[in-house]
């Protein structure tokens, strides 16, 4: 009490804005012993100062180890060699602690209440792109126990999908989903693998890469190999869902990567390994804004690739890329109107009393809007006419917390179709048309096609290099 009267005695030295966050993390126990817990304070430090403002300056709070109040120091005043907390670490962890919460609590509710640890695992395996945020939340909150299997279950999802799929593509273009039980039966699990194994990928990586680190232990060999498994599971498929929710994971990969990165798009000799290396720089450069300047030099000049095919793949997503790095955020603003029309689309789903039977479009609330798009299922790697839409949403995807990118059971209960094989069908039309005897031509971006930065003009009149006129 002694502590608190002398905290609360001292609030005058604060400015009114730093009293209300001063205040409020005094409310907070459980934040502030997260803070301090989170925060890796030297050891035999007894004492901490949480600035509340600039980071020698301050003012600072002060709080012991154990999370009592002890006082508050205005601007300018000394805390002598007392460890800081900035205000910049602050916010973080304030954030993180959010997260964190949110995620606990949707583990008690869905461990306890909803039919626990199978409900859970079922709906990851069945959901396909349907799986809802409070059940991402649960699994993220899981993560402690069960990081490195989602890793390993995210590897073993995505070959069994991949494996099912060049299997069963020769049957399909011959009798549709006019094929055996037990081939409907697997062309059902090529599609829930699909997805889980994106889910997984994400859930994976929720400690902020802490595991990926652990299990390269150093070796940047060992480490490679994981973080390139990583993007090849995001990519594959190419699919609006499932690749843009992995742009999140590919963010985490952050600034370690970057080099590795740089070097893929200059190796690069198909499609598919220009845009893997192109949306792993995007969505680094998005979640790390200090990565800039180096994931511009990575696209501006367009990098000299190792096929005519990946060259003309860079040709045409690389200028788009630096154009849509220098404006992150008209970006988020347009990803958020092209959700507000799906969510006001599906409306009907909803019934007249919900919430989400919206009357008018501009009715749809921001983070039903931000969370759309990554229900789409389409593969802009097969039809391009997505790409101008799927390039651009790597920013939204990777600047967000993962189950941003995810709707609300209450909204995905309306949603949730049943698995029928067409979806099938549908996720399999890259690998279908891939392997047509005799091969297609791909198509590949055209001069006249829209423009990959989602500015809507013809690629030729916006983003097209002025040497390939
Ligand atoms: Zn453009």
């Amino acid at each position: 009490m002694g502590h608190a009267h002398h905290f609360l005695s001292r609030l005058d030295r604060l400015a009114h804005s730093q009293v209300e966050l001063a205040l409020s993390l005094y409310r907070d126990d459980d934040r502030l012993r997260f803070l301090l817990q989170q925060a890796r304070l030297p050891e035999g430090a007894e004492r901490v100062a949480v600035s509340l403002d600039h980071p020698h300056e301050g003012p600072f709070v002060l709080v012991t180890r154990t999370g009592r109040f002890v006082t508050c120091l205005g601007r300018g005043m000394r805390v002598s060699d007392l460890p800081i907390i900035t205000r910049a670490e602050l916010d973080a962890l304030s954030n993180k602690h959010g997260l964190w919460q949110g995620r606990e609590r949707a583990k008690d509710q869905l461990l306890v209440d909803a039919g626990g640890a199978a409900f859970l695992f079922g709906r990851l395996f069945d959901a396909g792109p349907n799986l809802a945020r409070e059940e991402f939340q649960a699994l993220a909150a899981l993560h402690p126990l069960i990081g490195d299997e989602n890793y390993d279950t995210a590897l073993e999802w995505t070959r069994t999908s991949r494996f099912l799929q060049n299997k069963l593509a020769p049957l399909v273009r011959k009798r549709g989903a006019r094929i055996r039980p037990f081939q409907l039966e697997q062309l059902e699990v090529c599609w829930k693998t699909f997805f889980a194994a994106g889910h997984l990928v994400n859930l994976a990586l929720v400690d902020e890469g802490e595991m990926l680190a652990r299990r390269a232990d150093g070796d940047e060999a060992r480490y490679e190999i994981i973080a390139d498994s990583i993007v090849v599971m995001v990519l594959d498929g190419s699919d609006m869902s499932k690749t843009l929710r992995g742009a999140w994971a590919l963010g985490q990969l952050g600034p370690r990567w970057l080099p590795y990165a740089r070097r893929r798009l200059l190796e690069a000799s198909t499609a598919l390994e220009t845009m893997q290396a192109t949306f792993a720089l995007l969505a680094i450069g998005a979640r790390h804004p200090d990565t800039h300047p180096e994931v511009i030099a990575a696209f501006d000049p367009v990098p000299r690739v190792l096929s005519a095919e990946a060259q003309g793949w860079a040709d045409y997503v690389c200028p788009g890329a630096v154009k849509i790095l220098e404006h992150p955020e008209q970006h988020v603003e347009h990803h958020c109107k092209i959700g507000a029309g799906l969510a006001f689309e599906l409306r009907d789903r909803y019934p007249d009393t919900s919430p989400y039977h919206y009357a008018r479009e501009e009715d749809v609330d921001r983070d039903f809007a931000y969370a759309s798009p990554f229900q789409l299922v389409a593969s802009f790697g097969f039809d391009l006419s997505f790409l101008p839409m799927a390039i651009p949403a790597v920013i939204p995807a990777a600047i967000a917390a993962p189950e941003q990118l995810y709707l609300p059971r209450r909204c995905v209960e309306f949603l949730d179709d049943r698995w029928s094989p067409d979806l099938s069908l549908l996720l399999m039309q890259p690998t279908l048309e891939l392997t047509a005897k005799p091969p297609p031509r791909p198509e590949g971006p055209t001069r006249n096609g829209p423009c990959p930065c989602g500015s809507g003009k013809k690629y030729k009149r916006c983003c097209m290099p002025e040497a390939s006129t």
